[in-house]
């Protein structure tokens, strides 16, 4: 069973790769360059067009480029007002944390910009990573179009086995928001099970086949990957790389450094309980 998934997974990777990256057509709302940090030559000259970073487009080329420190990586679950469960933002304060990050002049990259970080190019300024654990409904309802009229990118990691269940996005909607450019889709397993609890063939199952089961829908490699209720160990670490995925996230709360790993990234939770004006002091 595994072998022809995976050769599957190669061919469809090694075929598609051209137009896949989130790095593309978030335009409207990009910045000129501040006059303070622009007129680098340094940047200039690293932003000379490089194979891996051929899917730029002009607007992102046009964001200075000299940031080489931690990253944070906001973790949301659902976008929903229920006060008693903390892992539910409401839409509203969702909608200002998001407006202050524009505001304030923070650059929302994704995993495929991370690439850059990896190989020790610099990142726009200010960088920031917002994700989305589980795959709500309400990630497409309610999250996309704030994020889309900010022009803020994110990365939904989807459980594909949830997919088209009564609160979850279907295929449709996940094809939308990753073909719009804004989001970026990565993997949070086939069932959301504990992978610390799983055998090796159980996790590759886990962990591979939501790769395969994305990469088939939106036809994009899928290089992210998130840990079900952050639970991972050393094997589970093997099995994700060898399943291919570039990045994974657990719930260890920090900002991400590549000598975290580049397998078990920080990231900060943004609880349901937390003011956006405490969220703004967070990220002045
Ligand atoms: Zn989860």
């Amino acid at each position: 069973m595994n072998k022809p998934v995976g050769l599957f997974s190669a061919i469809l990777i090694t075929f598609l790769l051209a137009g896949c990256g989130v790095h593309s057509t978030v335009s409207p709302t990009v910045e000129p360059p501040s006059p303070s940090i622009q007129a680098e030559p340094l940047d200039v000259h690293k932003a000379k067009p490089m194979p891996e970073m051929s899917q730029h487009p002009q607007e992102d080329a046009d964001i200075p480029r000299t940031y080489h420190g931690p990253v944070p990586i906001l973790m949301y679950h659902s976008i929903h007002s229920d006060p008693k469960n903390t892992l539910m933002v409401s839409p509203d304060t969702f909608e200002a944390e998001m407006q202050h990050l524009k505001d304030t002049g923070y650059h929302a990259i994704t995993f495929k910009d991370l690439e850059d970080w990896k190989e020790g190019r610099p990142l726009p300024s200010k960088p920031i990573i917002i994700t989305f654990d589980d795959g709500y409904k309400d990630n497409y309802t309610v999250a996309f179009p704030v994020l889309k009229r900010l022009g803020l990118k994110a990365t939904i990691f989807v459980v594909s086995g949830f997919v088209g269940g009564k609160n979850n996005l279907s295929w449709d909607e996940i094809k939308e928001m990753q073909q719009s450019g804004v989001i970026e889709i990565g993997a949070h397993t086939v069932s959301h099970l504990d992978l610390t609890k799983l055998s090796e063939k159980q996790k590759w199952e886990e962990i591979h086949g939501s790769k395969v089961a994305i990469e088939e829908q939106i036809g994009c490699p899928v290089i992210a990957f998130a840990y079900p209720a952050g639970r991972y160990d050393d094997a589970t670490v093997k099995e994700t790389e060898k399943a291919g995925f570039e990045f994974a996230v657990t719930t260890r709360n920090g900002l991400a450094t590549p000598q975290q790993g580049l397998l078990t990234l920080h990231r900060i939770r943004v609880p349901g309980n937390e003011s956006a004006e405490a969220f703004a002091k967070e990220f002045p």
